[in-house]
């Protein structure tokens, strides 16, 4: 009997290798641009076409091929990168394997056209399925321009197997995003078909996180990223995080060693450590962290597709990364500085021994309150002086000396007063109030239990005020030392355009610069310590909204979008004084049984009902 055993032609042993390298438009996007990475591009330039099934184009102006190499870059396991296993060990470039050209050229049709400086013509090879069908010498740019053409035009089960065009697209964005957000020195861009999508210049690693996210204005990318920075023997670490109010349960997340993207479970957990307290734990904050280690202490060597990386340092790492973090957040007073004067301070050493090192333990106050106190004034009078008698009112005994104008409300109430007067004689004098789930507040009644929601409270009383100061055109207003810039859309800016007169009644102040772009100068006083720009878009999208409703009152849209965005939030831990407040003002509302929408603000339990359970 014969033997049985032969080796696998070229085509064949590519096509399989393929299989593991390239899965998808994405991947070749990936491999084509990473090579311009390596070979030193300063400029790249992308085009796809049917989200990279009919085309992608990589143009770089990095340092070309010689006419052997261009042909022999398509071999297996070609690669100028490593020349021997010790080289694994001090990886700089992002390849090494050498087997995505190959593969690449495996599975797709593919022209190349490079030229190095020295030479005055470049060389064009056209290979399709491993068979080359065109060697050529050709008058071309300086650099090389890869063309692949109809992926998997002989692999028919792996074009099935791909997902709708905006499936793949948004795979080939989030390799780009993994490339483009670490190799800021490069521009980059980037057509889908006709449609220009982005258009990067050579920047820093912010004003790349802006250009490339920058178009979801509701992020803020330039009010919310706090740098870290941090160097130690073991590693350097430097990138921006959110501020924890930006914690979503979608975040952008990214870290990256030595220009590389990489997942990393264990780090990401030591960035969650330094949030603890401030984020709920359904959300995690947005960061950009780059780390720079000896690539002696790395192992990126596991699978050409896996983005995970392994860590001589690990537990070293960790303790460096969670407090850098920290560091930041503390530095902009997002937690108290107190925190970091104390034992058990955060002292990042530049010299590190690997050994004994544990993760930091925690030493936040778990009763800060990382929103910012909400900044409305406490009433001197009490609720009961108030509703003993509206009389009052008209002659200002000295209990209401020190009420301010623009904290005056007007009261029109719309229950009987005998039914007000019912509640609040119902109400335990200076009763224990009680927070629960930061989120309702809990407070007894002489025969029962009153249970009233934080953020549906603060937005009645918001609504009233801010409604009358409109009708009464009286807000006060805040200047503020370093204006924020608000952008819009043509759209946004023409609707608010027409609401900014009131608004300026409430207390904000504009100026208004081009391009659909104003500088807030002044803040109404009853808005919280927040973003004032992310409480504007917030306020705008919601009054959009309404306004479409040709029955609503502008006036009333504008108050209570306004009102809804800068009221406390479900989730905001309150001091008892400040829930001794709000429920003070609540019951000086003209309704404080619901929203101006029609919420419920507040529910009671009759000692009856209570007693029942027991
Ligand atoms: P690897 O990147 O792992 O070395 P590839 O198959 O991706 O393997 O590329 C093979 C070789 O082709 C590279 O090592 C490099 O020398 C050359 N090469 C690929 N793309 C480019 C490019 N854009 N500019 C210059 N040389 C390139
Ligand atoms: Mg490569």
């Amino acid at each position: 009997m014969s033997d049985i055993i032969h080796l696998l032609p070229d085509s064949v042993a590519n096509q399989i290798a393929a299989g593991e390298v390239i899965q998808r438009p994405a991947s070749v996007l990936k491999e084509l641009v990473e090579n311009s990475i390596d070979a030193g591009a300063t400029f790249i330039q992308i085009l796809i076409k049917d989200a990279g099934r009919t085309l992608i184009q990589v143009v770089d102006n990095g340092k070309g091929m010689s006419e052997t190499d261009a042909r022999m870059a398509f071999e297996r396991h070609a690669t100028s990168k490593i020349k021997n296993a010790d080289d694994l060990f001090s990886l700089r470039t992002m390849g090494f394997r050498g087997e995505a050209l190959a593969s690449i050229a495996a599975v797709a049709q593919v022209e190349l056209r490079t030229r190095r400086a020295e030479d005055e013509l470049g060389v064009l090879v056209e290979i399709a399925g491993t068979r080359v069908f065109k060697q050529e010498s050709v008058q071309c740019d300086l650099g090389t321009s890869f063309q692949v053409k109809n992926l998997f035009f002989n692999v028919p089960a792996r074009r099935r197997f791909l997902k709708s065009d905006n499936v793949e697209k948004s795979h080939i964005l989030t390799e780009f995003y993994r490339i483009a957000l670490v190799n800021t020195s490069v521009a980059f861009s980037f057509f889908d078909g006709d449609e220009e999508i982005f258009q990067l210049p050579a920047s820093n690693n912010k004003i790349r996180i802006e250009n490339i996210f920058g178009k979801s204005a509701k992020k803020r990318w330039q009010q919310q990223l706090l740098s870290i920075e941090t160097s130690t023997n073991l590693v350097s670490i430097f990138g921006y995080v959110g501020k924890p109010e930006y914690a979503q349960k979608s975040a952008t997340q990214y870290f990256f060693v030595n220009g590389r993207y990489m997942r990393h479970p264990y780090f990401h957990k030591a960035v969650l450590l330094a949030y603890n307290q401030m984020i709920q734990a359904s959300e995690s904050p947005n960061y950009f962290i780059y780390f720079d280690v000896d690539p002696q202490t790395i192992d990126v060597n596991i699978h050409p597709t896996k983005t995970e990386i392994k860590f001589e340092n690990e537990q070293a790492i960790w303790s460096i990364l969670t407090a850098a973090v920290k560091e930041a957040l503390g530095k902009f007073n997002v937690i108290p500085s107190i925190d970091f004067d104390q034992e058990g301070a955060v002292d990042i050493p530049t010299t590190i021994s690997v050994e004994n090192v544990r993760p930091p333990q925690t030493n936040f106050n778990p009763n800060y309150n990382p929103f910012g106190t909400s900044n409305y004034k406490r009433p001197v009078l009490d609720w009961e002086d108030l509703y003993g008698g509206f009389e009052k009112k008209e002659e200002p005994s000295e209990s209401v000396i020190d009420w301010e104008p623009e904290t005056e409300i007007i009261i029109t109430p719309s229950f009987t007063q005998q039914e007000q007067q019912k509640v609040i004689e119902n109400l335990e004098t200076r009763a224990e109030n009680y927070q629960y789930k930061n989120r309702f507040i809990l407070t007894g009644l002489k025969s029962g239990l009153l249970m009233i929601d934080q953020h549906r409270a603060h937005t009645r009383i918001l609504f009233d005020l801010f409604l009358s100061q409109i009708e009464n055109s009286k807000g006060s207003s805040q200047q503020v030392l370093f204006p924020e810039i608000l952008e819009l859309s043509a759209d946004d800016a023409l609707f608010f355009e027409q609401i900014i007169p009131d608004l300026q009644h409430v207390g904000f102040e504009f100026e208004t610069m081009e391009n659909h772009t104003y500088s807030v100068k002044g803040v109404s006083s009853h808005v919280g310590t927040g973003s004032v720009i992310d409480l504007l878009l917030e306020m705008l999208d919601k009054a959009k909204t309404t306004a479409q409703d040709p029955t609503a009152s502008i006036h009333e849209t504008i108050s209570l979008s306004l009102a809804e965005a800068s009221s406390i939030k479900s989730g905001q831990r309150l001091s008892s004084e400040e829930m001794s407040d709000l429920i003070d003002r609540l019951f000086a509302c003209s309704n404080h049984n619901f929203t101006p929408d029609g919420k419920k603000i507040m529910t009671i339990f009759s000692q009856d009902e209570l007693e029942k359970r027991f």
